[in-house]
């Protein structure tokens, strides 16, 4: 099983304490110290902030029209989604869901 350590200030080397910090008008959690008011992110509470701010980049929906080529069919992705979701290379596979019932394709991404 894998112990928590408890994380302490690099200077002070006293605990920090959960703090909520504000970046760019999103509210994260982060860590402080006490003595110094040095702010630190642990690994968890990065990758919690960055999902923070890409989400913030995203709509809550795109309306778009497909454009025909050749045979087939084609949607374009906003660039806040492409970015985002790291659509923006030839590597990246795209699995089409497609629910009859719900009128929905779900599109899963894998990079
Ligand atoms: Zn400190």
């Amino acid at each position: 099983m894998k112990m928590k350590k408890k994380q302490v200030c690099f200077d002070c080397l006293v605990p920090l304490r959960k703090v909520k910090t504000k970046i760019r008008g999103i509210e994260m959690d982060s860590s402080e110290c006490p003595k110094c008011g040095a702010k630190v992110f642990t690994e968890e509470q990065a990758t919690e902030a960055a999902l923070k701010v890409d989400a913030q980049r995203l709509k809550k929906q795109y309306s778009k029209k497909m454009i025909k080529i050749g045979n087939s069919w084609g949607l374009t992705f906003p660039k806040g989604l492409a970015d985002v979701f790291r659509l923006n290379n030839n590597k990246t596979k795209m699995t089409l869901i497609p629910n009859l019932k719900e009128n929905i394709i779900e599109i899963k991404i894998e990079n």
